[in-house]
């Protein structure tokens, strides 16, 4: 079961809702833009990632998602 899914961008959290990309009301705790407070992954500092369609990858035990094309252009 995935977690509810987020994303780091602009030093703002989004959740994606029907209509796309929302910022998080009220914003998730989320540590240094990359771990969820409590999370498994901040214990081990270490996602899970998982291939979603396209070029998205989302953590199973966080739901943090990253487009992976959008970081290989950086
Ligand atoms: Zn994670």
């Amino acid at each position: 079961m995935l977690q509810q899914l987020w994303a780091y961008a602009g030093e703002v959290v989004w959740l994606p809702t029907e209509d796309g990309w929302v910022q998080g009301q009220p914003e998730p705790d989320v540590i240094e833009g990359e771990w969820r407070a409590q999370s498994p992954c901040l214990e081990r500092e270490h996602h899970d990632m998982m291939r979603l369609d396209g070029d998205w990858m989302v953590c199973v035990d966080c739901g943090r998602t990253s487009d992976e094309n959008a970081r290989a252009g950086t």
